[in-house]
């Protein structure tokens, strides 16, 4: 059988290294570059590869592709093979039939990383031997072939969802839905939505849906189509005979006719969106059995995942956070909903065709200042303009930072919560994040 991986980063050289142990005649083609510590682990195991190029007569002899997440469905490589009847699938996909061990999957669109993180932390904590993959980490498939853990928590994303055929996963976790990479879904939020749920459309009548029922996709979804899962909700708003919620200032999670029950402030994360990930951390946890002073002491002490509301420094009273991981509105929504002193923000970048429309009634009443961070603040300044006493534009973080410091006075917070891709000043988010609290420690 011949394997040809597209893709020669961390899910590409793990799929070649399994493929390669599990018998297969593998191929990795890149149409980038390929890393060269990639290039020597490839070339270590005996793996051919090309980088720089897609050699079609050795690639459409595959029997099987596995496309990286990053490939878009509409590259010309992936449509000939489509054409030709050639399976192309996810890492997920092609990995998980090489392993006896439980999975659980987290999709969504904001929270993936920070509910994965936790989850994982609840169930290591609980003594699980569980491994983390998907779109964290290590390779999954990489970590299939070491044959190294009973479990594995696994941030899935819409693109590695739409590669699956066959995958489940035990426990599925959607954390929200929202409009996000609509250029790799024809623009239609719905077929955006319907990638999202594929998470679940081979669940069995033995398998969990752990879902935010909050969220107006979600459960629009699951009122027009069929799942076979079992299904956990959680809400902020609503209670449930079996299910996760919020009541009394306490977090409460109903599974299996046993209640976990912890005061909502004991919790360390902060903001409404992390109490939804919280409940549906502590679904998992309670799903696999762990024990509730386990449950307790991990929530107690979990203290997030860097670039998503961090703490960065008090300086004369002032709170610096960094939220650079906001690259939409809805992760802005509940960054802005969780600050609770006047807070200039420091927003924009690559706009995803974003509608501030959502943050106007917060950013009335929280933002004393906006720093518009981009190469196009337009949109920025139309939608918020008349909003705010102050608005400034700059055009790089120390700029930003530095104008963040004289607007504000004792008792405030700034916010960098763009809800924006930052690839127009930035090399990534964790590099636009790394330059705020560099010019943050600078002050
Ligand atoms: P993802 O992996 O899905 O991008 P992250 O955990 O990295 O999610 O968080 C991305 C951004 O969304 C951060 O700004 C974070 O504060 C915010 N966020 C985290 N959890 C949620 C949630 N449940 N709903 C909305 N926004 C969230």
């Amino acid at each position: 059988m011949r394997l040809v991986v597209l893709g020669g980063g961390e899910s590409g050289v793990g799929t070649a290294i399994l493929g390669r142990k599990k018998g297969y005649d593998v191929f990795v083609s890149d149409f980038g570059k390929i890393k060269e510590n990639y290039k020597k682990v490839l070339i270590d195991n005996g793996i051919d590869w090309e980088d720089e190029k897609h050699t079609e007569d050795l690639i459409l002899n595959a029997d099987v592709v596995m496309k990286s997440p990053g490939i878009p469905d509409k590259s010309p490589i992936v449509k000939k093979l489509v054409e030709k009847g050639i399976s192309v699938i996810s890492e997920i996909e092609f990995a998980a039939p090489f392993t006896k061990a439980v999975t659980i999957g987290v999709t969504g669109s904001n929270g993936k990383t920070t509910t994965t993180m936790l989850t994982y932390h609840l169930l290591k904590s609980g003594g699980l031997n569980i491994g983390l993959g998907g779109n964290i980490g290590k390779s999954f498939a990489l970590q299939v072939a070491e044959d190294k853990y009973d479990s594995y928590i696994l941030e899935l994303s819409s693109f590695q969802l739409d590669g699956i055929v066959d995958y489940k996963p035990h426990i599925a976790i959607i954390t929200n839905i929202s409009p996000d990479h609509l250029d790799r879904y024809d623009y239609n939020y719905q077929n955006y939505i319907d990638s999202k749920m594929r998470i679940t459309m081979n669940q069995t009548e033995d398998d969990y849906l752990i879902y935010d029922a909050d969220d107006e996709a979600i459960t629009a979804w699951l009122g027009n189509n069929k799942t076979n899962a079992k299904l956990i909700p959680f809400s902020l708003t609503k209670t449930f005979n079996e299910g996760a919620f919020i009541q009394n200032n306490k977090m409460e999670v109903k599974i299996n006719q046993d209640e976990f029950l912890m005061e909502t402030e004991s919790i360390a994360l902060e903001g409404k969106h992390n109490m939804k990930n919280a409940m549906a951390a502590t679904s998992v946890a309670k799903l696999m059995q762990i024990r509730k002073a386990t449950i307790r002491e991990s929530l107690s002490n979990f203290q997030g995942v860097e670039h998503r509301l961090e703490n960065v420094l008090k300086i004369q009273n002032v709170q610096y956070i960094n939220d650079s991981k906001a690259t939409n509105v809805n992760a802005t929504f509940f960054a802005l909903d969780s600050m609770n002193m006047p807070t200039v923000w420091i927003v924009g970048g690559v706009d995803k065709g974003n509608d501030y429309n959502e943050l106007m009634s917060l950013v009335r009443e929280k933002v004393k200042a906006i720093i518009c961070l981009g190469v196009d603040n337009k949109k920025i300044i139309d939608a918020f303009g008349n909003v705010v006493d102050m608005m400034v534009e700059v055009t790089n973080m120390n700029d930003a930072v530095r104008m963040a410091q004289r607007l504000t006075e004792k008792g405030d917070a700034v916010l960098l919560s763009p809800a924006c891709a930052s690839f127009d000043l930035f090399e990534s988010y964790e590099d636009r994040g790394n330059q705020f609290k560099q010019a943050v420690h600078n002050l």
